[in-house]
């Protein structure tokens, strides 16, 4: 393997590389096999080497891969009018990862402001939050260990608690100069924070009595990992806007920004743009991780075998004085620990399985959403096996 001495050192890099895969597993370059339940954290949702996928990302990549955007791309216009099918959105920005939807949102909120006649619109965050590491996304992540050294962050933003919609009209009674929430549906990177039932439909409520758009993050959430295509139908409400990212091209980079109303009509030729944003190749990819989440029920089948996989888990696990939670929403899960757990993905690891652990002490499952059902049981077993061993450990 190479050194990584000539990277700058952003990651703590495990040691271990890999060299192929197949569906939900993973070889490394000494050929050992893992089953990967962190798909690239939520990226990989069809698994790997999907044969569909790839052929159409070949065939592609042999017919054209990029233009600009100062010509018609047909493959964007195509992607665009799906999303806002599936989503009952009105228009589509593309850009190449989830911090440049998360950008794009940005800056439609504060065009919509200050087209309201204001001076200075700003953005309602939440503690816990992430999104992105660009400057105005690095300022919206609730999370001093993001902002720490960046400083001075962005204005415009506001912060209150996560899930808390009181805090939330609070703000509503002080501040004239709010244009918007932007709210992940369930906090990803904070350890699947799910929110109380009733949240989203809070929050549409709220925005609608005070004018301000709802923006909501479903880079980790959307394209059906929750079991629902966008994690805001499991509460039948309507945002003003939605970013996606990661799943949305399997791994080939796109990023998009979907938005109706005022929200949709904000960025005018010559105020936003991307050389590589919406090209002919990440389109294909797009499209055809839709058809194949459609073609293979895999919404359903996320919806399914993650309540089986959290059942499973709180079966074998719930009760040990170590855990404090099992909670999912698809195939989007997180095991709480009372402790901080990061061994846990070298025990897993041993027993052959991928995990990841986010905010120290919570376990995090994003499996491929075709993972089959013997998968999900050798994935539970190496989950409580790791965390019974664990347990054991001073
Ligand atoms: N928003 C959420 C909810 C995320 O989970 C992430 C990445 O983890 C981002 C935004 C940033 O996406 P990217 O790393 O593609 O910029």
């Amino acid at each position: 393997m190479g050194s990584d001495q000539f990277l700058m050192q952003t990651y703590t890099r495990l040691p271990i590389g890999f060299d192929h895969g197949q569906g939900s597993w993973l070889w490394d370059t000494h050929g050992n096999k893992y089953l990967d339940a962190v798909s690239g954290i939520a990226v990989v949702l069809l698994g790997h080497a999907h044969p569909e996928f790839v052929a159409a990302i070949s065939d592609q990549a042999g017919k054209l891969v990029h233009t600009s955007n100062l010509f018609q791309v047909p493959l964007q216009a195509e992607l665009g009018e799906r999303l806002c099918a599936v989503t009952g959105m009105e228009r589509a920005f593309f850009g190449n990862s989830g911090a440049e939807a998360n950008e794009a949102a940005i800056k439609l909120a504060r065009r919509v402001g200050h087209v309201r006649g204001m001076e200075t619109p700003s953005i309602i965050v939440t503690d816990g939050a992430f999104h992105g590491r660009t400057m105005a996304t690095l300022t919206a992540t609730g999370n001093r260990k993001v902002h720490a050294g960046f400083e001075p962050l962005v204005g415009g933003f506001k912060r209150i608690p996560y899930d808390d919609l009181e805090a939330l009209a609070n703000v509503g009674k002080h501040r004239d100069e709010v244009i918007a929430v932007l709210v992940e549906p369930i906090q990803g990177e904070n350890g699947v924070v799910i929110p109380k039932p009733g949240y989203l439909r809070g929050l549409r409520e709220i925005c609608d009595a005070l004018g301000w758009l709802l923006m909501l993050d479903e880079i980790q959430t959307g394209m059906g990992r929750t079991g629902k295509w966008f994690a805001f139908q499991h509460e039948d409400i309507q945002p003003d806007v939605i970013t996606l990212a990661k799943s949305l091209g399997n791994g080939v980079p796109i990023g998009a920004c979907l938005a109706r109303g005022a929200a949709a009509e904000a960025l005018v030729p010559g105020s936003h743009g991307s050389t590589f944003g919406g090209n002919p190749l990440a389109c294909r990819a797009a499209l055809t991780v839709l058809d194949c989440v459609d073609k293979d029920n895999l919404v359903a089948h996320a919806a399914e075998l993650g309540a089986y996989i959290v059942a499973q888990l709180e079966h074998r696990i719930g009760a040990l004085p170590i855990v404090a939670a099992v909670r999912g929403s698809g195939l989007m899960i997180g095991v709480e620990l009372h402790r901080a757990c990061s061994e846990i993905v070298n025990l897993a690891m041993e027993a052959g399985v991928l995990v990841n652990v986010t905010n120290e002490r919570i376990i995090r499952l994003l499996p491929p959403l075709n993972l089959t059902q013997s998968e999900a049981d050798i994935l539970v077993d190496a989950v409580a096996s790791s965390i019974s061993e664990f347990a054991q450990s001073p």
